[in-house]
Protein backbone atom coordinates (compact mmCIF):
# COMPACT_ATOMS: atom_id res chain seq x y z
CA UNK A 1 0.00 0.00 0.00
CA UNK A 2 1.42 3.34 -0.72
CA UNK A 3 1.96 5.87 1.91
CA UNK A 4 -1.33 8.25 3.20
CA UNK A 5 0.70 10.43 5.59
CA UNK A 6 1.76 14.14 4.49
CA UNK A 7 5.35 15.20 5.12
CA UNK A 8 6.58 17.73 7.47
CA UNK A 9 9.86 19.91 5.73
CA UNK A 10 12.54 19.91 8.30
CA UNK A 11 15.07 22.80 8.09
CA UNK A 12 17.54 21.16 5.71
CA UNK A 13 14.36 21.06 3.06
CA UNK A 14 14.04 17.15 3.56
CA UNK A 15 10.96 15.84 3.94
CA UNK A 16 9.82 13.64 7.08
CA UNK A 17 6.67 11.71 7.15
CA UNK A 18 4.59 13.38 9.68
CA UNK A 19 3.50 10.19 11.55
CA UNK A 20 5.67 6.95 12.10
CA UNK A 21 6.27 3.56 13.81
CA UNK A 22 8.00 3.42 17.30
CA UNK A 23 9.82 0.15 18.65
CA UNK A 24 10.65 1.03 21.56
CA UNK A 25 10.43 -2.22 24.38
CA UNK A 26 9.84 -4.76 21.23
CA UNK A 27 12.06 -7.42 20.73
CA UNK A 28 13.99 -8.31 18.25
CA UNK A 29 12.36 -10.73 16.20
CA UNK A 30 8.72 -9.04 17.21
CA UNK A 31 9.90 -5.85 15.39
CA UNK A 32 10.48 -7.33 12.35
CA UNK A 33 6.97 -8.65 11.50
CA UNK A 34 5.10 -4.89 13.42
CA UNK A 35 7.80 -3.36 10.94
CA UNK A 36 6.42 -5.74 8.21
CA UNK A 37 3.08 -4.92 9.27
CA UNK A 38 3.38 -1.12 10.03
CA UNK A 39 4.96 -1.17 6.04
CA UNK A 40 2.17 -2.63 4.51
CA UNK A 41 -0.32 -0.41 6.33
CA UNK A 42 1.54 2.41 5.08
CA UNK A 43 3.50 4.11 7.53
CA UNK A 44 7.05 4.63 5.69
CA UNK A 45 9.02 6.25 8.81
CA UNK A 46 10.38 4.15 11.68
CA UNK A 47 11.77 4.65 14.94
CA UNK A 48 14.89 2.71 16.86
CA UNK A 49 17.73 3.18 18.77
CA UNK A 50 20.48 1.26 19.42
CA UNK A 51 19.58 0.78 23.22
CA UNK A 52 15.91 -0.86 21.52
CA UNK A 53 18.63 -3.55 20.64
CA UNK A 54 16.02 -4.29 17.19
CA UNK A 55 17.64 -2.41 14.84
CA UNK A 56 18.65 -5.68 13.06
CA UNK A 57 14.92 -6.75 12.98
CA UNK A 58 13.85 -3.36 11.67
CA UNK A 59 16.37 -3.38 9.08
CA UNK A 60 15.65 -6.79 7.99
CA UNK A 61 11.71 -5.77 7.40
CA UNK A 62 12.89 -2.63 5.47
CA UNK A 63 14.73 -5.19 2.95
CA UNK A 64 12.43 -7.30 2.73
CA UNK A 65 9.93 -4.95 2.28
CA UNK A 66 11.28 -4.54 -1.39
CA UNK A 67 10.31 -0.57 -1.04
CA UNK A 68 12.48 1.64 -2.48
CA UNK A 69 15.09 3.23 -0.13
CA UNK A 70 13.99 6.41 -1.00
CA UNK A 71 10.54 5.97 0.33
CA UNK A 72 11.51 5.27 3.88
CA UNK A 73 12.71 7.29 6.54
CA UNK A 74 14.58 5.45 9.33
CA UNK A 75 15.87 7.05 12.74
CA UNK A 76 18.10 5.65 14.60
CA UNK A 77 19.77 7.00 18.02
CA UNK A 78 23.17 7.29 19.83
CA UNK A 79 23.05 5.93 22.61
CA UNK A 80 24.56 7.42 26.44
CA UNK A 81 27.29 5.00 27.05
CA UNK A 82 28.85 5.90 23.33
CA UNK A 83 28.74 10.23 23.24
CA UNK A 84 31.67 11.19 22.65
CA UNK A 85 33.58 12.09 19.07
CA UNK A 86 35.42 8.36 18.60
CA UNK A 87 32.62 6.51 20.17
CA UNK A 88 29.79 8.14 18.63
CA UNK A 89 31.55 7.38 14.94
CA UNK A 90 31.72 3.71 16.18
CA UNK A 91 28.66 3.15 17.53
CA UNK A 92 27.14 4.98 14.30
CA UNK A 93 29.04 1.83 12.15
CA UNK A 94 27.35 -0.53 14.24
CA UNK A 95 23.83 1.02 14.21
CA UNK A 96 24.38 1.39 10.39
CA UNK A 97 25.51 -2.42 9.76
CA UNK A 98 22.43 -4.14 11.97
CA UNK A 99 20.19 -1.98 10.12
CA UNK A 100 21.98 -3.56 6.91
CA UNK A 101 21.88 0.42 5.48
CA UNK A 102 24.39 2.58 4.07
CA UNK A 103 22.69 5.81 5.69
CA UNK A 104 19.92 6.68 7.81
CA UNK A 105 17.54 9.43 7.41
CA UNK A 106 17.46 11.01 10.58
CA UNK A 107 20.60 10.54 13.61
CA UNK A 108 19.76 11.70 16.78
CA UNK A 109 21.24 12.20 20.36
CA UNK A 110 19.30 9.76 22.80
CA UNK A 111 19.76 11.97 25.55
CA UNK A 112 21.47 15.19 26.80
CA UNK A 113 23.45 13.36 29.78
CA UNK A 114 24.25 16.70 31.20
CA UNK A 115 26.43 15.15 33.61
CA UNK A 116 28.78 13.69 31.31
CA UNK A 117 29.10 17.06 29.36
CA UNK A 118 30.03 15.16 25.89
CA UNK A 119 26.64 16.63 23.94
CA UNK A 120 28.65 18.93 21.55
CA UNK A 121 31.69 16.56 20.99
CA UNK A 122 29.08 13.65 19.94
CA UNK A 123 27.28 16.35 17.75
CA UNK A 124 30.93 17.13 16.49
CA UNK A 125 30.56 13.57 15.45
CA UNK A 126 26.94 13.56 13.97
CA UNK A 127 28.19 16.78 11.73
CA UNK A 128 31.27 14.29 10.20
CA UNK A 129 28.65 11.83 9.81
CA UNK A 130 26.20 14.40 8.09
CA UNK A 131 28.93 15.53 5.79
CA UNK A 132 29.60 12.37 4.95
CA UNK A 133 26.42 11.38 3.40
CA UNK A 134 25.66 8.86 6.10
CA UNK A 135 22.89 10.60 7.92
CA UNK A 136 20.58 12.68 5.60
CA UNK A 137 19.63 14.63 8.49
CA UNK A 138 20.90 14.89 12.37
CA UNK A 139 19.02 16.01 15.48
CA UNK A 140 18.64 15.52 19.04
CA UNK A 141 16.04 13.82 21.53
CA UNK A 142 15.26 15.02 25.10
CA UNK A 143 16.76 17.92 24.77
CA UNK A 144 15.45 20.64 26.85
CA UNK A 145 15.89 24.23 25.75
CA UNK A 146 18.93 25.01 28.06
CA UNK A 147 20.55 22.06 26.05
CA UNK A 148 19.59 23.00 22.97
CA UNK A 149 20.94 26.46 23.40
CA UNK A 150 24.29 25.35 24.58
CA UNK A 151 24.18 23.16 21.45
CA UNK A 152 23.25 25.75 19.32
CA UNK A 153 26.07 28.09 20.20
CA UNK A 154 29.01 25.55 19.89
CA UNK A 155 28.30 23.80 16.96
CA UNK A 156 27.06 24.97 13.19
CA UNK A 157 24.48 22.60 12.25
CA UNK A 158 20.98 23.72 14.39
CA UNK A 159 19.66 20.45 14.80
CA UNK A 160 16.83 19.52 12.35
CA UNK A 161 14.66 17.48 15.24
CA UNK A 162 14.03 17.43 18.87
CA UNK A 163 12.53 13.96 19.85
CA UNK A 164 10.73 14.26 23.45
CA UNK A 165 7.99 13.34 25.70
CA UNK A 166 5.31 14.79 24.12
CA UNK A 167 0.94 13.81 25.13
CA UNK A 168 -2.42 15.61 26.59
CA UNK A 169 -0.57 15.01 30.03
CA UNK A 170 2.60 16.45 29.10
CA UNK A 171 1.65 19.24 26.43
CA UNK A 172 5.47 20.89 26.24
CA UNK A 173 4.11 24.13 25.13
CA UNK A 174 7.69 26.63 25.99
CA UNK A 175 9.60 23.87 24.38
CA UNK A 176 7.15 23.95 21.34
CA UNK A 177 7.70 27.27 20.85
CA UNK A 178 11.25 27.38 20.98
CA UNK A 179 11.43 24.82 18.46
CA UNK A 180 9.40 27.24 16.54
CA UNK A 181 11.66 30.09 16.70
CA UNK A 182 15.08 27.89 16.18
CA UNK A 183 12.96 26.06 13.18
CA UNK A 184 13.62 22.73 14.62
CA UNK A 185 10.48 20.15 14.48
CA UNK A 186 8.88 19.07 17.48
CA UNK A 187 8.60 14.97 17.22
CA UNK A 188 6.63 13.38 20.06
CA UNK A 189 7.66 10.33 21.78
CA UNK A 190 4.71 8.27 23.63
CA UNK A 191 2.08 10.40 21.66
CA UNK A 192 -0.38 8.29 23.22
CA UNK A 193 0.55 8.86 26.79
CA UNK A 194 1.91 4.73 26.55
CA UNK A 195 -1.95 3.85 26.16
CA UNK A 196 -1.47 4.56 30.32
CA UNK A 197 -5.49 5.94 30.79
CA UNK A 198 -4.74 8.75 28.83
CA UNK A 199 -7.23 6.67 26.00
CA UNK A 200 -10.33 6.38 28.96
CA UNK A 201 -10.20 10.04 30.06
CA UNK A 202 -13.33 11.55 29.59
CA UNK A 203 -12.99 14.33 27.52
CA UNK A 204 -10.83 12.16 24.89
CA UNK A 205 -13.53 9.13 24.93
CA UNK A 206 -16.16 12.02 24.09
CA UNK A 207 -14.54 13.20 21.15
CA UNK A 208 -14.00 9.88 19.89
CA UNK A 209 -17.75 9.33 19.99
CA UNK A 210 -18.52 12.31 18.38
CA UNK A 211 -16.07 11.86 15.22
CA UNK A 212 -16.97 7.83 15.82
CA UNK A 213 -12.96 7.54 15.81
CA UNK A 214 -11.36 5.57 18.49
CA UNK A 215 -9.60 7.45 21.80
CA UNK A 216 -6.15 6.71 20.21
CA UNK A 217 -7.01 8.19 16.60
CA UNK A 218 -8.57 11.14 18.59
CA UNK A 219 -4.98 11.82 20.53
CA UNK A 220 -2.75 11.25 17.17
CA UNK A 221 -5.21 13.55 15.41
CA UNK A 222 -4.38 16.37 18.04
CA UNK A 223 -0.39 15.78 17.28
CA UNK A 224 -1.01 16.25 13.73
CA UNK A 225 -2.93 18.94 14.15
CA UNK A 226 -0.22 21.18 16.59
CA UNK A 227 2.01 20.05 13.88
CA UNK A 228 4.12 17.44 15.52
CA UNK A 229 5.85 14.72 13.96
CA UNK A 230 4.42 11.41 15.97
CA UNK A 231 5.37 7.98 15.85
CA UNK A 232 3.06 5.50 18.10
CA UNK A 233 3.52 1.98 18.96
CA UNK A 234 1.73 -1.04 18.66
CA UNK A 235 2.66 -4.43 18.06
CA UNK A 236 -1.30 -5.40 17.57
CA UNK A 237 -1.36 -5.84 13.79
CA UNK A 238 -5.49 -3.46 14.15
CA UNK A 239 -3.67 -1.24 16.46
CA UNK A 240 -1.24 -0.29 13.99
CA UNK A 241 -3.88 -0.02 11.15
CA UNK A 242 -5.94 2.17 13.29
CA UNK A 243 -2.84 4.54 14.29
CA UNK A 244 -2.11 6.24 10.98
CA UNK A 245 -6.00 6.25 9.67
CA UNK A 246 -5.92 9.88 11.09
CA UNK A 247 -6.29 11.87 7.70
CA UNK A 248 -9.82 11.41 7.16
CA UNK A 249 -11.38 14.34 10.45
CA UNK A 250 -10.81 16.72 12.06
CA UNK A 251 -10.75 18.23 15.55
CA UNK A 252 -12.75 21.67 15.55
CA UNK A 253 -11.42 24.26 18.14
CA UNK A 254 -13.97 22.94 21.08
CA UNK A 255 -12.12 19.55 20.77
CA UNK A 256 -8.73 21.23 20.74
CA UNK A 257 -9.59 23.37 23.70
CA UNK A 258 -11.17 20.32 25.23
CA UNK A 259 -7.63 18.40 24.93
CA UNK A 260 -5.43 21.69 25.66
CA UNK A 261 -7.24 21.95 29.60
CA UNK A 262 -5.61 17.50 30.04
CA UNK A 263 -2.18 19.37 30.59
CA UNK A 264 -0.62 18.28 33.83
CA UNK A 265 3.31 18.59 33.13
CA UNK A 266 2.75 15.07 33.98
CA UNK A 267 6.16 13.07 32.68
CA UNK A 268 6.17 9.06 32.26
CA UNK A 269 9.53 9.07 31.71
CA UNK A 270 13.15 10.78 33.22
CA UNK A 271 13.79 14.59 33.68
CA UNK A 272 16.48 14.89 30.74
CA UNK A 273 17.92 17.37 33.10
CA UNK A 274 18.77 14.95 35.81
CA UNK A 275 18.94 11.39 33.58
CA UNK A 276 22.56 10.66 33.23
CA UNK A 277 22.43 7.26 32.94
CA UNK A 278 24.88 5.93 30.91
P1 LIG B 1 2.95 5.21 22.83
O1 LIG B 1 2.47 6.47 23.43
O2 LIG B 1 3.11 5.11 21.36
O3 LIG B 1 2.01 4.06 23.36
C1 LIG B 1 2.17 2.73 22.97
C2 LIG B 1 1.21 1.85 23.75
O4 LIG B 1 -0.11 2.36 23.66
C3 LIG B 1 1.15 0.43 23.18
O5 LIG B 1 2.13 -0.37 23.75
C4 LIG B 1 -0.26 0.01 23.56
O6 LIG B 1 -0.29 -0.43 24.88
C5 LIG B 1 -1.04 1.30 23.47
N1 LIG B 1 -1.70 1.50 22.14
C6 LIG B 1 -1.09 1.75 20.94
N2 LIG B 1 -2.01 1.93 19.97
C7 LIG B 1 -3.22 1.79 20.58
C8 LIG B 1 -4.55 1.88 20.10
N3 LIG B 1 -4.81 2.15 18.82
N4 LIG B 1 -5.54 1.69 21.00
C9 LIG B 1 -5.29 1.44 22.30
N5 LIG B 1 -4.06 1.35 22.82
C10 LIG B 1 -3.02 1.53 21.97
O7 LIG B 1 4.30 4.84 23.63
P2 LIG B 1 5.83 4.55 23.35
O8 LIG B 1 6.07 3.25 22.73
O9 LIG B 1 6.48 4.85 24.64
O10 LIG B 1 6.29 5.72 22.35
C11 LIG B 1 6.28 5.59 20.96
C12 LIG B 1 7.68 5.58 20.40
O11 LIG B 1 8.41 6.72 20.82
C13 LIG B 1 8.55 4.43 20.93
O12 LIG B 1 8.21 3.19 20.36
C14 LIG B 1 9.91 4.92 20.54
O13 LIG B 1 10.14 4.72 19.16
C15 LIG B 1 9.79 6.39 20.88
N6 LIG B 1 10.31 6.70 22.23
C16 LIG B 1 11.44 7.46 22.32
C17 LIG B 1 11.97 7.78 23.56
C18 LIG B 1 13.18 8.64 23.63
O14 LIG B 1 13.78 8.76 24.72
N7 LIG B 1 13.59 9.26 22.56
C19 LIG B 1 11.37 7.30 24.73
C20 LIG B 1 10.21 6.52 24.63
C21 LIG B 1 9.69 6.24 23.38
Amino acid sequence: MSSKVPPVILNNGVEMPQLGFGVWQVPDAEAERAVATALEAGYRSVDTAAVYENETGTGRALAASGLPREELFVTTKLWNSDQGYDATMRAFDASLARLGLDRVDLYLIHWPVPALGKAVDTYRAFEKIHAEGRATSIGVSNFLPEHLERLIEATSIIPAVNQIELHPRLQQREAREFHAQQGIATEAWSPLGQGKGLLEVPAIVAIAQKHGRTPAQVVLRWHVQLGNVVIPKSVTPSRIVENIDVYGFELDTEDLAAISALNENHRLGPDPAGFNVT
